[in-house]
C-alpha cells in the first residue's frame, strides 16, 4: 500500500477574493504616548510626524495589501485622513463610519443619503449631546468638542486632557445614564465618543459588504477597541494587536 499523500485540502480554485476592514489609529500605527515607533506615518494639522508604525504594522500592512482590498475603517474625518500617508487605493470608511469615500476621494452618495436621513431622525441633534456630555459632573474637567462632518457636528469627543482613565469613567456612567437610546457612548481607556446608532463603523462596514464586495469573499477585520468589535463581528475573522484594550478584555476571567 503506499503511503497516504495529503487530502482534503487544496488551495481554493478560484482563489477567492480577500478584503480586509483595518482601523487605523492604535491598529495600523500609534502615536509615541501609545507607544509608537518605528516609521513615521502620519502627520499633525501643522506638518510634524504625529504617528509611527513598528516594523511589525508595517509587514503586516504588507501582507493584507499583497492579499487583496484594504479599506481603512477609521474615527478619522476625511482631513485627518489626509494626514495619512499610506498608500490607500480602494475605499474608505472614515468619520467612524459616517462618511464612505470612494477611491478618488468622492464621498459614496448613496451612503451619504442614509446617514443624512438616519440624523434627521435623532431623537436629539449632536448640539444637544454635547451640551449634556458638557454639564455632566465631571465634565468640566475634560476636553469636550464636537466632531463635524462636512462642517456640521456629528459627533462628540471626550477626553482627558492628561490622558487620565479614573476621571472618565464616573462621567462616561453618568453619560450613558442621561442618553437616549439612539445615542452610543464608546469609551477606550482616556477618551470616549459618543455617536448615533446606526451611523457607526458597524454600520457602514455592513452595508459596505452588502453593495461593494464581490461575493464569496474572505473578509477580514481588525480593529483594537470595544467600538471595533461592532465590525469587526461582521467580518469572517477579526485580528486585534496584543496589548489592545481589546485584546486585554477578550482575557480568560480565571487568568491573572
Ligand atoms: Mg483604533
Amino acid at each position: 500500500m503506499s503511503a497516504p499523500g495529503p487530502v482534503g485540502w487544496r488551495r481554493p480554485d478560484p482563489p477567492m477574493p480577500v478584503v480586509s476592514f483595518v482601523d487605523l489609529d492604535d491598529t495600523l500605527f500609534r502615536s509615541p504616548a501609545r507607544g509608537g515607533h518605528g516609521r513615521a506615518v502620519t502627520v499633525t494639522r501643522d506638518g510634524r510626524p504625529y504617528s509611527y508604525m513598528s516594523p511589525q504594522q508595517q509587514q503586516l500592512f504588507a501582507l493584507l495589501r499583497r492579499a487583496g482590498r484594504v479599506i481603512p475603517t477609521t474615527a478619522r474625518v476625511p482631513e485627518q485622513l489626509r494626514r495619512v500617508r499610506l498608500p490607500f487605493d480602494d475605499c474608505a470608511i472614515c468619520a467612524n463610519g459616517a462618511v464612505i469615500l470612494e477611491p478618488d476621494g468622492a464621498r459614496v452618495s448613496a451612503w451619504a443619503k442614509r446617514v443624512t436621513d438616519r440624523v434627521a431622525g435623532l431623537s436629539a441633534e449632536p448640539e444637544a449631546i454635547l451640551r449634556l456630555a458638557r454639564s455632566v459632573p465631571g465634565g468640566s474637567d475634560l476636553r469636550i468638542e464636537a466632531v463635524a462632518v462636512d462642517g456640521r457636528p456629528l459627533m462628540v469627543d471626550a477626553r482627558h486632557p492628561e490622558r487620565r482613565i479614573p476621571p472618565l469613567r464616573p462621567w462616561a456612567r453618568e453619560v450613558r445614564r442621561r442618553l437616549p437610546d439612539d445615542w452610543i457612548l464608546d469609551r477606550a481607556r482616556d477618551r470616549a465618543l459618543l455617536y448615533p446608532r446606526g451611523v457607526d463603523k458597524r454600520s457602514a462596514v455592513r452595508w459596505f459588504i452588502e453593495h461593494r464586495v464581490e461575493q464569496p469573499a474572505l473578509i477580514l477585520g481588525a480593529g483594537d477597541r470595544q467600538g471595533d468589535h461592532g465590525f469587526m463581528a461582521a467580518c469572517d475573522f477579526a485580528m486585534m494587536p496584543t496589548g489592545s484594550v481589546l485584546f486585554e478584555a477578550a482575557a480568560p476571567s480565571d487568568h491573572g
